[in-house]
Parts: C-alpha cells; sequence; structure tokens
C-alpha cells in the first residue's frame, strides 16, 4: 500500500535491525485518516469472505481493526493482555512471548464474545515472528471459529512471521513489507 510505504519513510525510525518506531502514526499518536484508508483497504482484501468479526490485539491493533470492522459493518473484538485477577470459566487465555519486550503475557478471550458460528479475520500492526497472531489463532480455535486469515500493516519480511502462519494454512495479507530495516535504512519488498 503506497501511502503506508510512504509514511513509514519520512516518518517511521528504524532503531536498529529489528525494531521500527511508528510513534507518531500508529503506536502512539494515531492518524485516523490513514487508519481508514487502511481500513477500506482490508474490508476490500477480504470482501465476499463472510467474516463476521474482526479480532485484534491491545493496543496498537485497535485502530486499524475498528476501521476494518467498520468497512466491513461487523463488531471488533479486543484480545486483552492483562491476567485476569478472577478465576473465570468464561475465559480462553494462553501464553504468548513478546516479541518488543522480550516476556510473556497472557492473552484472553471472553467465550460470550466468540463463537463457533463466527469467521473471523485477524489484524494487528506488525508481524515479525508471528507469536502474536499464534496465540490469537489458538485463542479462536478453542472458541471453536474460523479464521479467514491475518492482516498486518508492517510485516517484517526477514522475520518468520508469515511463514509459520503460513505453515498452518493461514492466508496473511500484509500492507507494507519490509526486507531490511538498519540504523537510518528501511527498504521494502520488491513486489
Ligand atoms: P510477533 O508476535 O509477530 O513476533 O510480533 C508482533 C507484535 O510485536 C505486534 O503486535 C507489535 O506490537 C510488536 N512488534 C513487533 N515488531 C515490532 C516493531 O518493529 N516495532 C513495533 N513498534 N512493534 C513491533
Amino acid at each position: 500500500m503506497k501511502v503506508l510505504e510512504e509514511k513509514i519513510l519520512v516518518e517511521g525510525r528504524a532503531l536498529n535491525e529489528n525494531v521500527l518506531k511508528v510513534d507518531s502514526f500508529i503506536n502512539h499518536k494515531v492518524d485516523p485518516k490513514l487508519m481508514h484508508e487502511i481500513g477500506k483497504e482490508f474490508a476490500e482484501h477480504f470482501k465476499d469472505q463472510g467474516i463476521t468479526k474482526i479480532v485484534t490485539i491491545e493496543s496498537s491493533g485497535i485502530a486499524p481493526a475498528l476501521m476494518t470492522a467498520y468497512e466491513m459493518n461487523v463488531p471488533m473484538v479486543i484480545l486483552k493482555k492483562q491476567p485476569s485477577k478472577v478465576l473465570n470459566d468464561d475465559l480462553y487465555q494462553t501464553l504468548v512471548s513478546s516479541f518488543t519486550k522480550g516476556t510473556s503475557y497472557e492473552l484472553t478471550l471472553s467465550s460470550h464474545q466468540i463463537s463457533e458460528a463466527d469467521h473471523v479475520l485477524i489484524i494487528d500492526d506488525f508481524l515479525a515472528n508471528g507469536e502474536a497472531a499464534t496465540g490469537a489463532l489458538r485463542l479462536l480455535r478453542k472458541a471453536h471459529a474460523t479464521t479467514a486469515g491475518v492482516g498486518a500493516l508492517i510485516e517484517k519480511s526477514f522475520q518468520p512471521g508469515r511463514e509459520k502462519l503460513e505453515a498452518q494454512g493461514v492466508h496473511v495479507y500484509s500492507l507494507a513489507r519490509i526486507s531490511r530495516l538498519g540504523k537510518g535504512v528501511i527498504e521494502f519488498v520488491q513486489e
């Protein structure tokens, strides 16, 4: 998606070979017009697939996921990262290792929000090692829902997320695919 690639080149900041900061339009300050364009792009790509819900992981996926849900006229469900304080039979939980923080967190979904009747599109800001998306897929399987695919705003193609998801038979659609990062260097996959 040209407009996203241009934004990344102008405002993105490669901290090192592995991490891209996008705080000025996705992760901290959010560009609503860009998020709306992104929502329209995902909605167009995944149209006619019978998607009933958009699922995202808090917090950076929420803005693009909401715009996608709005465009597809379906609800959005946020997978929570905080551990539940009460023992609750109505929760599905799974452990996910965090790429940026180097720690693990418990991803939680209430059984009341997704059922076996749902066909879900997962939206997240980054696809790196694919741990977050794989955790989301595990929760959706616990809920007996089916998955149409994973939509990522930014895929770091030099990390194994896409292969990991495709090996599970999951369709991956990324709007910007980065082939190389370095101090002051951001390069995209030539398609
Ligand atoms: P994965 O689970 O695919 O390894 O990593 C995806 C998650 O880690 C995303 O939800 C995103 O929040 C975070 N992440 C991964 N790589 C980056 C990065 O380069 N920059 C930022 N800002 N977040 C990232």
